[in-house]
C-alpha cells in the first residue's frame, strides 16, 4: 500500500523506546493495511526484517525474511504478529545492523544461538517455529524493537561499531565510528 518514512536514532529514539502494545483482532482492517505498509516499507530496504514500531505503529507486529543463514536461500516475507519466544539457547555474540541505524554494524551484539517462538500468523494461524543463528538473532532483534529496545544497548562494548568507508582499492572496508576523523 505504501513505503513508510522509517523511525531513525538518535532523531526519533523517544519514539523507538517506546513499548508497544499487543494485537487482539487480526481480521481488523487497519492491521492488514499496518501489514501491507511494513512488507511494502521492506521491500524498499536492504533489511531482513522491520518491525511497526519502526514506522510510527506501536502494535506487536514483524515482517522478517528467514532463511539469512549461510547455507539457507532467503524466504519470502513472514507477518508474526504478538511474536513470543518460548524457548531459547544461551547468547553468542553476533552480527548486528537495524535499519533505523544506518550504516552502523556490529559482530558483537550478544543473542541466543537458537530460538522457539510463537506467534500469529496473517491469516489468524498459530505459528510455532525453531530458528539458529542468524535466524535467531533476527527474530529477537525484532521483539527487542517491540519492546523499545535497540541493539545498542546490548553492546557490552560500546566501540565495537563499524561503518562502511571508502578503500584505497576502490572496495569498502569496516572502520570502527570511535576511530573516524573527528568533524570540527
Ligand atoms: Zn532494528
Amino acid at each position: 500500500m505504501a513505503v513508510k518514512r522509517l523511525l531513525y536514532y538518535p532523531e526519533d529514539e523517544t519514539r523507538l523506546r517506546q513499548v508497544s502494545r499487543r494485537v487482539s483482532n487480526v481480521k481488523n482492517k487497519r492491521l492488514k493495511r499496518l501489514i501491507q505498509d511494513l512488507k511494502d516499507t521492506l521491500e524498499s530496504q536492504p533489511g531482513a526484517a522491520i518491525a511497526a514500531p519502526q514506522i510510527g505503529s506501536l502494535r506487536r507486529v514483524t515482517v522478517v525474511k528467514f532463511g539469512q543463514n549461510d547455507d539457507a536461500d532467503e524466504e519470502p516475507m513472514l507477518t508474526l504478529i504478538n511474536p513470543e519466544i518460548i524457548e531459547a539457547g544461551a547468547d553468542e555474540t553476533g552480527f548486528d545492523g537495524c535499519l533505523s541505524i544506518p550504516e552502523v554494524y556490529t559482530w558483537d551484539t550478544p543473542r541466543p544461538s537458537w530460538i522457539r517462538f510463537r506467534a500469529t500468523g496473517e491469516d489468524g494461524g498459530e505459528i510455532v517455529r525453531r530458528v539458529e543463528g542468524m535466524d535467531a538473532r533476527v527474530i529477537h532483534h525484532e521483539i527487542d524493537h517491540l519492546d523499545g529496545r535497540l541493539f545498542l544497548d546490548r553492546l557490552q562494548d560500546k566501540d565495537e561499531l563499524y561503518t562502511p568507508m571508502p578503500a584505497e582499492n576502490g572496495k569498502t572496508k569496516m572502520v570502527r565510528l570511535i576511530d573516524l576523523p573527528r568533524m570540527s
